[in-house]
């Protein structure tokens, strides 16, 4: 395991901390147990829930990086934290959906739980002053967000991440419904999966009960949010 001191704090989001290090482009992503909801309307803590993000997003990242994806993930540091390569984000929460539930839901007046035919891709400017808003392709491009050869990188990854996450989930007994993705660009230019993968950030659903084990329970209060979290790990990490 490569060995680096923690440096300057780089960036502080409402579930994680970034840091720099001592080596050239590598950053340290530190998970925390804070959780928000709506936007920072709703806080809380969720015990535990860092070392399972952090858990999860490195065996998926693996996992992922095994299937042609580039991402930044280099090692796992510890139970919270993980070294990644330094990247500049594309300001864009790129969603893929495979069943309807949350905001598409509540969009298109679905009742969720409603299978689609194919996924679907979605992008939202990654905005809290404006409510991330969704946006397509033409508005990314003209707002210089990202170029339309990058889009399609993106995209491709990002269906790509699906087939392989669904199929893996699958096998743990769970249901991918729908994820949120983040990429960034690498030195020189390389479009680089970052960010998360967790119940944070998918909505993971028990594939014979439909029960949730993901955010909408600290979302929606179901209660139980620590055990879907701890549910997770044990089922991914419980599939060898
Ligand atoms: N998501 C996320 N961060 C966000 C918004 C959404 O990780 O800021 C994830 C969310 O967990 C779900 C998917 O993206 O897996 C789709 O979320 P949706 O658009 O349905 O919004 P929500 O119902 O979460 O407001």
């Amino acid at each position: 395991m490569g060995t680096y001191i923690k440096r300057e704090l780089v960036y502080e989001g409402k579930a994680k901390k970034v840091f720099g290090t001592d080596a050239d482009g590598v950053c340290i992503v530190e998970y925390k147990d804070e959780a928000t909801a709506g936007n920072g309307a709703k806080k809380g803590v969720i015990p535990g829930k860092g070392a399972v993000n952090n858990r999860v997003t490195n065996r998926l990242m693996r996992l992922l990086e095994g299937h042609g994806i580039p991402t930044h993930f280099i090692e796992e540091l510890d139970d919270v934290s993980a070294a990644v390569r330094r990247v500049e984000i594309v300001p864009l929460e790129t969603i893929v959906r495979n069943i309807a539930a949350g905001s598409l839901a509540a969009r298109l007046g679905l009742a969720e739980g409603a299978k689609l035919h194919s996924p679907v891709l979605e992008y939202c400017y990654k905005n809290d002053a404006l409510g991330d808003p969704m946006v397509n392709e033409y508005h990314i491009v003209a707002m210089g967000w990202a170029s339309h050869s990058e889009l399609e990188t993106i995209a491709e990854y990002s269906f790509m991440a699906n087939a392989v996450l669904g199929e893996y989930l699958r096998g743990a007994g769970i249901e991918l419904v729908d994820f949120k993705l983040e990429f960034g660009r690498a030195d020189d230019g390389k479009i680089l999966l970052a960010d998360e993968i967790s119940p944070d950030t998918c909505r993971f659903w028990d594939i014979k009960t439909g029960k949730k084990l993901d955010k909408d329970r600290f979302r929606r209060d179901l209660g139980g949010v620590e055990e879907a979290y701890n549910e997770v790990l044990e089922r991914l990490f419980g599939q060898g």
